[in-house]
């Protein structure tokens, strides 16, 4: 990719107008209001921007080209500046884009044969202080906006030239909320960002194609179902409230029993669209037999599916994977029991783009970057906004691809 600056890459950020980029449908009818335009020139903006994904007013040739130029004048159609963009050996591709004001989130894209999931992050951190993963252990947390979830989309779909938005055949064709953060956390800003992505005059992907994880707030899961329909996975990653709380500290607050409860009455699950249910294996911990059965046993009534998730390690991390042997065996039982429960194979790994890994590359870069500011004598505004001039200097060497 070509070499560009913050400002050029967030245009809005210097300039001071505004980004259409994660307006509703009502929003975006209002701004065109406020310039005086018909409410059509909303649904022509609409049509651009997310079937077309035109970034450049000057190129909506149904517009006027007076029109064009008011509305650049006032507003972009921005995207999410890439901080630096890394591709693994097995075709797993990572982002971690940088938003106006300095914080960063990564977005990981796994493609398959001839499809493919997006997986975005809803915060930047996470406040759940699950013990077995990295992304935890981050102190910075804010919730992302919708139009930073959506600029993840943009920005993977731009580098894959689906545009205009492709009826079949998409790459990009599912979206999975399983990056950073707790989406049921972010509920309204997740729910706006879904209702642009699913919208049928734009990205277009459909509530089938889009699956919401989350480790279990149960009272937002009933809403997520009847507001969103979307496919639900559930972290469930233990059988025993003993074991769970110690792994997720959430489950002091909803117990299995409750979640459980909220999945069978999940509006939008049925057989053919089952909850995911996920499971980490974790050496000694949740790996027995005898967590296997209990776990058949429980779920027993919800339309669900496991997937089996080898632990992926981080420094210092305090488990270990369960040995082939345990997964083997654990994925037997609940086969045996009627469930389906493929053993994942890590994506991305080596690009630090796996389940539990995200941002805590960046956070290393991070370190080193505030250290060559202290050397070159910028001051340390400790992930405030960083001026245009010295985010420029700060984004040349991630581009170089690593
Ligand atoms: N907060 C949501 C979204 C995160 S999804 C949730 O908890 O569901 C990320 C998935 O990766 C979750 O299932 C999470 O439990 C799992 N995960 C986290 N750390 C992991 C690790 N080190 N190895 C494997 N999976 C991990």
């Amino acid at each position: 990719m070509t070499r560009q600056s913050f400002a050029d890459l967030n245009p809005a950020a210097d300039a001071g107008r505004i980004d259409l980029v994660g307006l509703s449908r009502a929003e975006l009818a209002a701004q065109v209001a406020a310039i005086g335009e018909k409410p059509f020139r909303a649904k022509q903006l609409w049509h651009w921007i997310y079937h077309r994904g035109v970034t450049d007013f000057a190129a909506m040739t149904t517009l006027a080209a007076p029109l064009r130029e008011r509305l650049a004048e006032r507003f972009v159609v921005g995207r999410p500046a890439v901080a630096r963009e890394q591709g693994s050996d097995d075709g797993t591709r990572k982002w971690l884009l940088r938003f106006a004001d300095g914080n960063e989130a990564e977005t990981v894209f796994i493609p398959e044969e001839d499809r493919g999931a997006l997986c975005i992050s809803s915060q930047v951190g996470c406040t759940l202080t699950c013990t077995f993963c990295h992304t935890g252990t981050q102190l910075l947390v804010r919730d992302l906006s919708a139009a930073e979830m959506v600029g993840q989309v943009m920005v993977a779909r731009d580098a894959y030239g689906e545009w205009p938005s492709p009826k079949e055949a998409r790459l990009l064709s599912n979206v999975v909320l399983m990056g950073m953060g707790e989406p049921l956390f972010n509920y309204e800003e997740v729910a706006k960002a879904l209702g642009i992505v699913m919208d049928r005059e734009g990205i277009a992907i459909s509530k089938r194609r889009i699956t919401l994880s989350t480790a279990g707030v149960v009272p937002l899961i009933r809403r997520c179902g009847a507001e969103l329909g979307v496919n639900l996975a559930i972290s469930l990653h233990a059988a025993t409230d003993e074991v769970r709380s110690r792994l997720m500290p959430i489950n002091k607050k909803y117990p299995i029993a409750e979640l459980l409860q909220a999945c069978r009455e999940y509006p939008a699950a049925n057989n053919a669209r089952r909850i995911t249910f996920e499971y980490v294996m974790l050496d000694g911990v949740n790996d027995s037999a005898a967590d296997a059965k209990e776990l058949a046993r429980l779920v027993r009534g919800i339309p669900a599916k496991f997937n089996l998730i080898p632990f992926n390690a981080w420094p210092g991390a305090p488990f270990r994977c369960s040995s082939p042997r345990a997964m083997t065996r654990f994925a037997g039982i609940l086969n045996d029991a009627g469930y389906s429960a493929p053993i994942r194979v890590p994506r991305g790994r080596d690009i630090m783009a796996a389940c539990g890994q995200l941002r805590s590359d960046s956070q290393r870069q991070r370190l080193s970057r505030a250290r060559a500011r202290a050397r070159a004598g910028i001051a340390d505004d400790h992930h405030g906004t960083p001026t245009p001039t010295a985010a420029a200097t700060i984004l040349e060497p991630p581009f170089k691809n690593s």
